[in-house]
């Protein structure tokens, strides 16, 4: 069924609103109007996806939602902050009533879980494309930026890397798995990917830099390294691959894949060796592993397991090596 503009407003998307104390003017009127806390900032981020570009034509539309949400707030997670409210624009090819009921089942249980109120956006009618801006808080001078780290400092991450490069891959028929429970391990992986808000805050006044993993550790460790100035070394054994990775490929892709693959929205930090002690008093909801650390040297090295350099050159990243 068609369903006008305000229906898809007031019928759908004003209904996911959880409300918030600090939404004085939330879905309705011209602008949303809110209260930032005394002694905290607002921190913004922004993420578009298209159809055909960043997710398959014919992609479920729960699964679109939920992942435009969740790497929103992964983006924020990366910050330090704690997401409040997000605006939501929609550029759809037409207004179909289950594209639309789907996209809101997506948006849902992220909503519930983080107490996020979406206050307000667009709709407008094109090629599939939906943008979204989440806004969060944090104290003042306490976000935890990309510049911080320094020589000496050690590298972690959390969670399993290389999951959703191999979604990809399963994707584009590039690659088959033997039984379906793992087909759909990997498949609820890239379509639910983590939004580590928890271990964000968990870190502030602790990590010294820290950024979430879109374009796949190499990349993303190599803009913390160009922000602060500063090389680092890693180490191939120490990489926590998913165990449903090394499952579909040999030892070797599946360190290519760890190191390369993108959309894992895993975080990777710093901390200064006088607080790592501090990691053991914290509880995280997900594994943190050491993988290397900040030198002096410019440039990414990466140590194989018999202490050779990797050569990141062959990965097409030949910006890393200096
Ligand atoms: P305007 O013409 O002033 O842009 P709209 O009719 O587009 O107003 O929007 C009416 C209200 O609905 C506004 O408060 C707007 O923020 C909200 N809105 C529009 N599209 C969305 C959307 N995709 N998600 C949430 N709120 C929306
Ligand atoms: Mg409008």
């Amino acid at each position: 069924m068609h369903l006008t503009e305000f229906t898809i407003i007031y019928e759908y998307l004003s209904r996911l609103v959880c409300q918030r104390d600090d939404v004085n003017v939330g879905i309705g009127d011209d602008a949303a109007i809110v209260t930032v806390p005394e002694n905290y900032e607002l921190v913004i981020t922004m993420d578009t996806i298209v159809e055909g570009v960043h997710f398959f034509p014919d992609t479920c539309p729960s699964h679109i939602a939920y992942k435009a949400l969740a790497v929103n707030l992964s983006d924020l997670a990366a910050m330090g902050a704690t997401p409040a409210y997000f605006t939501l624009s929609l550029t759809l090819p037409h207004s179909d009533q289950r594209w639309i009921e789907k996209f809101c089942e997506g948006l849902a249980p992220i909503i519930i879980d983080q107490q996020i109120q979406l206050i307000g956006g667009d709709i407008t009618q094109g090629p599939l494309s939906i943008t979204i801006q989440a806004h969060g808080y944090i104290e003042k001078n306490k976000a935890i930026r990309r510049n911080g780290a320094k020589p000496g400092d050690i590298i972690f991450v959390t969670g399993a890397l290389g999951i959703s490069a191999l979604a990809v891959q399963l994707l584009e028929n590039k690659l088959t798995l033997n039984t379906t429970d793992h087909y759909e391990r990997v498949m609820n992986r890239f379509y639910r990917p983590p939004y580590r808000v928890g271990v964000g805050h968990a870190l502030r006044g602790i990590a010294s830099a820290m950024i979430d993993i879109s374009d796949g550790l190499a990349a993303d460790l190599n803009n913390i390294l160009i922000q602060s100035r500063i090389g680092a070394s890693i180490y191939t054994k120490r990489l926590p691959i998913s165990p449903d990775v090394t499952l579909a490929m040999s030892q070797e892709d599946a360190i290519l894949l760890a190191l390369s693959g993108g959309e894992d929205y895993e975080l990777c930090f710093t901390l200064p060796p006088h607080r790592v002690g501090h990691l053991q008093h914290l509880t995280f909801d997900t594994p943190i592993t050491m993988i290397g650390e900040i030198s002096n040297e410019h440039g990414l090295r990466c140590i194989n397991s018999v202490g050779h350099d990797l050569s990141l050159r062959r990965l097409g990243y030949e910006h890393f090596e200096g």
